[in-house]
């Protein structure tokens, strides 16, 4: 959750980014600026070898072109490289190079590497909880928090997988797909940070902090996918709910006893850490690897550590339980 949560983090500071640059040196290209609907159409289907991308968009896009305005991009990408031109940003994506028609593959190989990081954790707390650990009589874990991981799991793969996809292809539906998934994880996160910082444990008290929180991500994910994708405005909540719960584990880590914090400063602190890589943006290289690729690559171990955070505290809580019990 903390790598995930940070993840989201670090996408809003990404669109921050963006919105502070807004205009991309590419849109004033004269070529760029005269393309149509229907030309953007036939360049995608003629499927150029050079493709952009973004969790960056700007908010300029208009409706008709949105997603079949990165084509444009392609085309005019691939005639800056020809000139030998350093690459410019098109609506804010940078050119990439396609393999298999896919657009950046190296974000979707590590995407997927995320997605079975994911996995990974999940299954080993679902084993840990299930069977290592011992059950209360009545057949439930002592661990208080194992229902809100298990979301928390099935929602971090959903938001891995359409990332996935959004990299293989960028189009109107797998934007929407990918950052609804995303808010959807952010949000959640958020209110796991805030159930087991706070210590929630009764049940009324839990639907108290979750019921505004679900409404307001709900409202949040409809309004970016049937009302209009603001990029700024998402940014925006983005940013929020992403700060909130990086202070409160920053926050919680810091005043705790909990024998496994140390996992937790560094989650915080190399998330931290790897947030520079997406506000220092630089074009990818060789026409692969760009700031975004990499920033993928750093939640890979953060992941890891994450989940292993969450089995120690699901270790820790059954232990300190069972001692209360005798
Ligand atoms: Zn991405």
């Amino acid at each position: 959750m903390a790598q995930c949560r940070l993840i989201l983090l670090f996408a809003s500071l990404s669109c921050l980014a963006v919105a502070i640059v807004d205009a991309s040196a590419g849109d004033s290209d004269p070529i760029y600026k005269g393309k149509n609907a229907s030309n953007i159409v036939n360049s995608l289907l003629m499927g150029s070898p050079l493709m952009v991308h973004g969790i960056y968009k700007n908010h300029s896009i208009s409706v008709g072109n949105n997603g079949t305005a990165a084509v444009t991009v392609d085309i005019n990408g691939g005639r800056k490289e020809k000139l030998g031109d350093t690459p410019v940003k098109y609506h804010g994506k940078w050119p990439f190079k396609r393999v298999y028609g896919i657009q950046e593959p190296v974000s979707v190989a590590l995407s997927a590497l995320n997605l079975a990081m994911q996995f990974h954790g999940w299954v080993s707390f679902f084993i840990l909880v299930n069977y290592k650990l011992p059950l209360r009589p009545n057949k439930k874990t002592y661990y208080e928090y194992t229902g809100l991981f298990h979301i928390y799991g099935l929602l971090a793969m959903n938001c891995w997988l359409w990332s996935a996809v959004f990299h293989s292809r960028d189009v109107d539906l797998t934007e929407k797909l990918d950052y609804s998934s995303a808010v959807a994880l952010l949000g959640f996160s958020l209110i796991v940070a805030i159930m087991r910082a706070f210590n929630v444990r009764d049940e009324a008290t839990r639907v108290m902090v979750a019921a505004p929180l679900i409404a307001f991500v709900t409202t949040h994910i409809l309004y970016l996918n049937f009302y209009q994708l603001d990029y700024g405005l998402n940014m925006k909540v983005c940013l929020g709910m992403g700060l909130a719960q990086l202070l409160i584990w920053a926050i919680w880590a810091g005043i705790t006893r909990h024998p496994s914090r140390w996992r937790l400063w560094i989650v915080v602190i190399g998330g931290g850490i790897a947030t520079l890589l997406e506000i220092y943006d630089f074009p990818p290289y060789s026409g692969f690897v760009d700031a975004h690729a990499l920033w993928h690559a750093t939640t890979i171990p953060l992941t890891y550590l994450w989940w292993s955070f969450i089995r120690d505290d699901a270790e820790f809580r059954t232990t300190t339980l069972i001692k209360k019990a005798k």
